[in-house]
């Protein structure tokens, strides 16, 4: 099993075997964690420190779940009670952590690119939990083990993404993950809600939810990410529901084993219908929560497994 990378910043920067290696691993420790003996000792000795400048619930708790499972000493700082507060700048809190010698830093903040920045003056891996709107690579891969496991491969399926694609770091490793594994990406939403230059990326572009989604294999559903817009991008919640809300009517014309997800935070009744979500002859949210601890678990080894390799090196030539 190889995976030569330092950190993990991004989908970008890997190729389809990496992403094969982590969900293969990750289907492993989907296994262990619906075994009642969950753990493993991949990461016993390390040290994981969380930090998150920007909200979070499902991607927090698994990353936590997933470094324990596994047999780090996990911290996660509460960085709005922290020295941020009194004005330290990211690179500062990030090298005071450092001199604490962890292991794995597990990232988000609201600016895209900070996580990189970041990543350059530590000597850990660092993990990119979801920065601005640029990448949320944990994600994307936990989306993707979720479609291999519900439809059996993750090659030339057809895939919509639908909803506020713009200001959304989900929508974009995604893309570009699916999209280097040859699948067919469709994008529908409205015209203000989609990002310059998209068409680019190789996807197909709609902004009627109905024809967007005929046959489709996977409908993904978007939050709108108002805490990312300055301005009015839709007219109102009600009539954005009406045109791409996802409901039973509009999903009908997907393929009919099409299955639904969404990343979370959910707005019921603003890009999903409730029931639906809940629908679990269609709906594989649930899934998507559970594969996410899978997929940092297997993230996680796998960098840890390369820290503990250069390490070696270095205590070799020294
Ligand atoms: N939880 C995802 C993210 O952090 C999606 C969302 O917030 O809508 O990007």
């Amino acid at each position: 099993m190889s995976f030569d990378h330092a950190h993990l910043l991004g989908i970008e920067p890997l190729a389809p075997h990496d992403i094969t290696t982590i969900l293969d691993l990750a289907d492993q420790y989907a296994d262990l964690g619906r075994s009642s003996a969950k753990h493993g000792t991949a990461l016993a000795g390390l040290t994981q420190i969380n930090m998150f400048f920007e909200n979070s619930t499902r991607t927090q708790a698994s990353f936590e779940l997933a470094g324990k499972r596994l047999g780090a000493d996990v911290m996660s700082m509460a960085m709005q009670a922290s020295s941020i507060k009194k004005g330290e700048t990211l690179i500062d809190t990030a090298m005071t952590l450092n001199a604490m010698h962890p292991d794995l830093l597990v990232v988000r903040h609201p600016h895209s690119g900070a996580v990189d920045l970041l990543a350059q003056k530590v000597n850990c891996a660092v993990l990119n939990a979801g920065d601005g709107r640029h990448e949320h690579p944990t994600q994307a891969l936990l989306d993707a083990l979720t479609i291999r496991r519900a439809k059996g491969r993750l090659h030339r399926l057809s895939i919509a993404i639908c909803g506020d694609i713009a200001h959304s770091r989900v929508a974009r490793s995604n893309i570009i993950l699916l999209g280097k594994m040859e699948n067919r990406i469709r994008l529908i939403g409205p015209p203000t809600l989609m990002p310059a230059g998209i068409a680019e990326f190789g996807v197909e572009v709609f902004d009627d939810m109905k024809k967007g989604l005929e046959g489709v294999d996977v409908v993904m559903m978007l939050r709108l990410q108002r805490e990312r817009m300055d301005g009015g991008f839709i007219p109102s919640e009600r009539e954005y529901y009406h045109r791409y809300g996802l409901d039973a009517e509009k999903l009908a014309h997907a393929a009919p084993d099409a299955i639904v997800m969404h990343p979370g935070p959910m707005n019921r009744g603003v890009e999903i219908d409730g029931e639906l979500a809940d629908d679990l002859r269609r709906s594989v949210i649930q899934q998507q929560v559970e594969m996410g601890v899978a997929v940092r678990m297997a993230a996680m080894d796998l960098l840890a497994r390369g820290l503990r390799a250069r390490r070696n090196t270095k205590a070799v030539m020294a």
